[in-house]
């Protein structure tokens, strides 16, 4: 385990924080590709793509019996200043779930896959999940095409630069009907499994979670001669937004961020003419997250604000018996593993609400810390993670 994140540890680096920016199609995240194809290689495992560009290796021929196979897998990208473990330690804990279960001689009844989901953070384009949502046709390739980054280069040119055919991007049946069960293992990004006293948890649900972008419109003008009266200052809504997130989000009961903005022209001594703050918004009910944003829709208003739904994605059950199965193969029929919910969203949410089986192993965060530099998990979570990944395949991969 320790090898294979030191591996990763110099790709998309940030020497100042000690944290990740590992971006989709970008160098480093074609770095990410060629290592994870590399680790596939050297255990003799065939890498397919889809029309999104995830990547899936193959123990076994998923083509021979369609729809058997089960897959374990996350992501390698990051949110800017990301940690070590989201998404990682689900791809390398697969590689050695794999590794650890050919060690034992097991023979699967069925084919095994390890994925590895591109864009899942959305960092660079604005839409999470970006590379599940593709291929279940949960987000239009013409729409994600013409995403853009802070640098104004669409999806499209970002695709091109990486030697890729925007035109292939799009729904794939054929590859979502290859798989029979998903699991995603993922680093815990809360203190649940604290409070338990569990190194490893299964997952129950996510909650309600959707990004929103308000455009506020200013008028640039001189900081030094403009009177306070003459001024249309665009920064003012976006700054009134912040604090009505906060106190929506407390009023309603749920959670909202604003964790982004953009200011233009962006000069110190000039009066802001567009300000742009993209908002994250999530809670354990939909009602409270909806409440909460109609609140900041009319606060915004007021300011001239326009609001633009990125993306919204209603809360995510996973299949509850096999929630079941796993938490009891996990800690026995007296003592189950726990059952757990998460705000946080993933591929496998995406997948789960495309119909197929899936569910979530997630592994104890020692400070509850993710999308940091300080996210953390012990070794001996992370080996008892990879324990009940290699359990989990066996006990799945054995139905005849
Ligand atoms: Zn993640």
């Amino acid at each position: 385990m320790a090898d294979l994140l030191a591996d990763l540890e110099p790709v998309g680096r940030d020497g100042g924080t000690g944290g990740f920016r590992r971006y989709a199609w970008t160098r480093d995240d074609h770095e990410l590709g060629s290592w994870f194809e590399a680790e596939c290689a050297a255990r003799g495992l065939a890498v397919t793509e889809d029309r999104a560009g995830n990547q899936w290796a193959w123990w076994g021929d998923p083509d021979a019996t369609p729809g058997r196979a089960v897959v374990a897998g996350s992501h390698l990208d990051s949110v800017p200043d990301g940690g070590a473990f989201d998404g990682p330690l689900g791809v390398v804990s697969a590689l050695l779930a794999v590794d650890r279960l050919r060690s034992r001689g097991f023979v699967p009844a069925r084919p095994i896959g390890i994925a590895r989901f591109v864009d899942e953070e959305g960092a660079r384009f604005g839409v999470a999940c970006a590379g599940s949502r593709l291929i279940t046709g949960k987000l239009a390739a013409d729409r994600a095409l013409g995403l853009a980054d802070a640098d104004g280069i669409t999806l499209a040119e970002a695709l091109r630069s990486a030697g890729r055919r925007p035109d292939d991007l799009g729904p794939d049946p054929q590859a979502l009907a290859r798989i029979g069960t998903f699991v995603e293992l993922h680093v815990e990004q809360g203190k649940g499994l604290i409070d338990l006293d569990a190194p490893v948890g299964v997952g129950s649900d996510i909650w309600p979670h959707g990004r929103w972008r308000f455009d506020f419109p200013g008028v640039a003008d001189h900081a030094g001669t403009t009177a306070l009266a003459d001024r249309s200052d665009a920064l003012l809504g976006l700054a009134r937004l912040v604090l009505a997130a906060r106190t929506a989000a407390e009023r309603n009961g749920c959670l909202a961020t604003v964790g982004k903005t953009r200011v233009q022209p962006g000069g110190v001594n000039a009066i802001p003419s567009a300000a742009t703050a993209w908002l994250d918004a999530r809670g354990s009910a939909e009602e409270a997250v909806r409440a909460a944003l109609a609140d900041l829709t009319a606060s915004a208003a007021a300011d001239g604000g326009v609001i633009t739904e990125e993306s919204w994605t209603p809360v995510t059950r996973f299949d509850r018996d096999l929630a079941t199965r796993l938490a009891t193969l996990l800690g026995g029929v007296d003592q189950p593993a726990p059952v757990l919910g998460t705000g946080a969203g993933h591929d496998a949410g995406i997948l789960a609400r495309a119909g197929i089986p899936t569910a979530m192993i997630f592994v104890r965060n020692p400070t509850g810390v993710s999308h940091s530099p300080a996210e953390h998990a012990e070794p001996d979570d992370c080996e008892a993670g990879v324990d009940a990944l290699a359990a989990v395949l066996a006990d799945l991969a054995s139905d005849s």
